[in-house]
């Protein structure tokens, strides 16, 4: 089995060429972030991820965990890897130094939170449930409530969870049931809540749940959610742990992949009920929680991005080390690498993972930008650009996830199909990111509803124009002026496809039927956009007489994308057309046919 080595210098270079790291450390509030702390950060996670994490993936998968007195068990190896983890302050990258965090940019904890995932992602769920809740107490819960938990949360002393799903509210949570009942300066909890991702284990001393419930009394619906903090174990006004709060694990779910991430049935309030303390307004919960589910929907198409790196860097040890074979052009049997068949395989999988990553960080810099720019209008505009993007990297990336982990068990033939090599692990451990953090076909409606329809087209259209610039000066490369081409007929076919979208706006059976399509779409031409300005910024630091081959290699990624990946485009872009008409036409008859 391949170990995982970090991709710095691709995530460097991002950093410095697509995601604007050089230009935001200019900003006063992200000064520290000069390329030394930069690069120091990267390498020295680098290192924590292959030598401490990394090793512990196998090793969940095979063992799983034991549910035995209401305890969950996790193995040990997981335990020693956290405490090197918060010890190591990786936790608190991003967060405001008022609750001990670094202060640095989100942008830079996202390659850092890639090396997580990429390494064990049933194990980094952990950390990035946990900086979804710091996130959802930092923007919404009072002083009081911030000073008692953030500093644990931050430091990684306490974990954090997110508790939204019930047995009957899944993708439609206006339906939660369960309820909150004021109690002096506290409310008891009542309730269940399934699916919860690290809902509890003994890693940390203190486990802190979000909890969606209803007051008594609420209206029907959104309306009605209030959001709470429900931890494990109460907090006495010294900080100091108290008495074990009313929330009790049921039951762990047995699941296809991340095996060791602990997906639990909570039961809140089974005997006097669960003291929990409101976060924000009365009414206002889901709304909270989204500020905390939009950075981590950006989490879950960053997990899309480092579970195919990690597919890609074992298909490739495993391709360079399998002979069978001659390939064309040779006269004696050798690597399985040298057939063109696999190379176009390992070409995918590579140039989908850095087209994801370059687009998953470039989001993400745009929210560093809306909260460091000091020009309103300018900062507005980062923000709509990053809220376009969030649902396009969360579904485009876990959807090639599918895709690039797949063709990881290919390229190991046989052996992709037995558990030893590891790459049918990274394929069952995939296939959850589409499902979690809302369905892709959520994030689909997100992207043509609110993201389109509501701003009519405006945040799109942007960024369309972003991309017609990078076909302009790529059109002026030699290398690359068919693949400007090529791009611009993409973006062609993109307009065309939001223009109808806006067209048919007050038809939603339309745009329901053409979101997914839409989505992808979208992730298509972004990617090429994304590798393609790559490519240019290597070209460009290639003629200023660097010979490091990866700019080479940056280069024919992206001609490979644009070649092979790109013209996927045409194939989304028709059901904005016939194909939602055929889709309409499945009507409820028709598909219920099959059960008279
Ligand atoms: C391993 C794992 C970990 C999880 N972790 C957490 C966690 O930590 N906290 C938490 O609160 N939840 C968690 N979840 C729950 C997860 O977020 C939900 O499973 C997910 O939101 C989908 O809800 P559902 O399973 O009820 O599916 P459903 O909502 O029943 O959806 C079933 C299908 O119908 C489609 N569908 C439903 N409604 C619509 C619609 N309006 N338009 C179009 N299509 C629709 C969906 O896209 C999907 O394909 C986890 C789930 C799993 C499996």
């Amino acid at each position: 089995m391949a170990d995982y080595k970090a991709p710095v210098k691709d995530m460097q270079f991002v950093l410095d060429n697509i995601s604007r790291m050089p230009q935001l450390a200019t900003t006063e509030r992200f000064a520290d972030a000069t390329p030394d702390m930069v690069s120091a950060i990267l390498e020295e996670a680098g290192r924590v991820a292959a030598e401490v994490i990394a090793p512990t993936n196998e090793i969940g998968d095979q063992q799983g965990l034991t549910l035995e007195d209401g305890r969950v068990g996790i193995p040990q190896e997981f335990g020693q890897a956290y405490q090197q983890f918060a010890e190591g302050g990786w936790g608190s990258l991003q967060f405001d130094p008022e609750y001990g965090g670094q202060g640095l940019p989100y942008s830079l904890s996202i390659p850092v939170m890639e090396m997580w995932q990429a390494a064990n992602m049933a194990w980094g769920l952990c950390p990035l449930l946990s900086q979804g809740a710091v996130e959802a107490l930092y923007l919404n819960a009072n002083d009081e409530l911030k000073n008692r938990y953030l500093p644990q949360l931050i430091s990684g002393e306490w974990t954090g969870t997110m508790n939204l799903t019930e047995p009957n509210a899944g993708s439609d949570l206006s339906v939660v049931r369960s309820k909150a009942e004021p109690e002096g300066d506290h409310y008891r909890i009542t309730g269940q809540k399934i699916f919860i991702t690290w809902g509890d284990h003994e890693m940390a001393e203190n486990i802190i749940h979000l909890v969606l419930a209803r007051l008594p009394g609420a209206p029907e619906g959104v309306r009605g959610i209030s959001l709470f903090v429900v931890p494990k174990f109460l907090v006495n006004d010294d900080g100091s742990l108290g008495e074990r709060n009313d929330v009790q694990v049921a039951s762990i779910e047995h699941k296809l992949g991340i095996h060791a991430s602990p997906t639990c049935v909570m039961a809140f309030g089974e005997k006097e009920g669960a003291i929990g303390y409101l976060v924000g307004e009365e009414g206002k919960g889901l709304a909270c929680m989204f500020t905390m589910m939009n950075n981590a929907r950006l989490a879950v198409g960053l997990q899309g991005v480092a579970i195919s790196e990690r597919a890609y860097q074992q298909a490739l040890w495993y391709a360079g080390d399998r002979t069978q074979g001659k390939a064309v052009g040779h006269k004696e049997a050798g690597p399985i690498l040298r057939h063109p068949d696999v190379r176009r395989m390992l070409m995918t999988m590579k140039a989908l993972t850095e087209a994801g990553r370059a687009l998953t960080y470039d989001a993400c810099a745009s929210l560093d930008f809306a909260h460091s720019s000091e020009d309103a209008a300018q900062a507005k505009l980062e923000k709509a650009r990053a809220a376009y993007l969030t649902p396009i990297v969360k579904g485009w990336c876990t959807e090639f996830a599918q895709e690039v982990t797949s063709l990881g068990v290919q390229i190991h033939g046989g052996m992709g199909y037995i558990e030893e090599t590891g790459a049918a692990q990274h394929y069952r451990d995939a296939r959850i990111l589409p499902i979690y953090e809302g369905t892709n076909g959520i994030q689909a409606l997100d992207l043509v509803g609110r993201k389109t329809l509501v701003d009519q087209g405006q945040a799109g259209t942007a960024l369309m124009s972003e991309m017609r610039a990078t076909v302009e000066a790529a059109a002026g490369s030699a290398r690359f002026a068919s693949a400007a081409q090529a791009l611009a007929a993409a973006l062609d076919v993109a307009q065309a496809s939001t223009d109808k979208l806006l067209a048919t706006g007050d038809d939603p059976l339309f745009s329901a039927s053409s979101a997914y399509n839409y989505m992808m779409l979208m992730g298509t031409v972004c990617g090429a956009w994304e590798l393609l300005r790559a490519a240019l910024a290597a070209e460009q630091q290639q003629a200023g007489g660097d010979n490091d081959p990866y700019l080479e290699s940056k280069q024919l990624t992206a001609l490979f994308y644009v070649d092979q990946i790109l013209p996927r485009h045409l194939a989304y872009a028709p059901m904005a057309d016939a194909g939602s008409e055929a889709i309409l036409a499945a009507s409820d008859e028709h598909l219920e046919s099959a059960f008279s």
